[in-house]
């Protein structure tokens, strides 16, 4: 980890991790992708490593970035898909030369066609976000119910009722502010 960069959020599905290296959009927006540096460090912690990665290649994952986000978001609310998002979309997927590899463990890894393709590693991350909005995995797209953030994550709960993207951070804000809220309300007496 590089000091002084915000750190990531983890998530188990790679295309809704990829849009949280955004968080907080409707408020004091974190950017955790602030350097073509720090994304190639997310793509090593979420099995896409590459060696480098420039300006240009950092812009075309903030691009893709956005259009999932809305894409996801519109499929979250059950709106029609953006055309133009869609379009980033599938030009990354189709762009990318990525290989899934079967280790002699039974897991699946990603082989990029070189160490130093950006694109590839997005053309992954683009499929993964293909798969989520069409409906092909177990799961359904919803909205984050934090105000400030508003996120598109993909809820695997069995009843289907998560209410933040994550637990951690916007579920824990979450209570607390309610929690406050109702000692304002009903402040004990001193
Ligand atoms: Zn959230």
């Amino acid at each position: 980890m590089r000091a002084g960069f915000p750190d990531f959020r983890l998530g188990s599905v790679l295309a809704t991790s990829f849009t949280g290296t955004l968080s907080e959009r409707h408020g004091d927006a974190v950017e955790r992708i602030p350097t073509p540096h720090r994304l190639v460090d997310w793509l090593a912690v979420n099995g896409l490593a590459v060696d480098s990665c420039t300006t240009a290649q950092l812009e075309l994952a903030r691009e893709l970035r956005e259009s999932i986000h809305a894409a996801a978001t519109a499929a979250a609310i059950q709106d029609a898909l953006p055309a133009s998002a869609v379009q980033v979309i599938n030009d990354c997927s189709a762009q990318g030369r990525a290989a899934a590899i079967l280790t002699p463990e039974g897991e699946r890894r990603w082989r990029l066609s070189s160490a130093s393709c950006v694109e590839d590693a997005l053309s992954v991350i683009a499929a993964d976000a293909i798969s989520i909005i069409a409906g092909e995995r177990d799961g359904k797209l919803a909205l984050c119910a934090s105000p400030t953030c508003q996120a598109a994550f993909f809820d695997t709960s069995q009843s289907r009722t998560r209410k933040w993207c994550d637990m951690n951070t916007c579920g824990n804000r979450q209570k607390k502010a309610r929690f406050n809220a109702n000692r304002r309300k009903n402040p004990t007496p001193a």
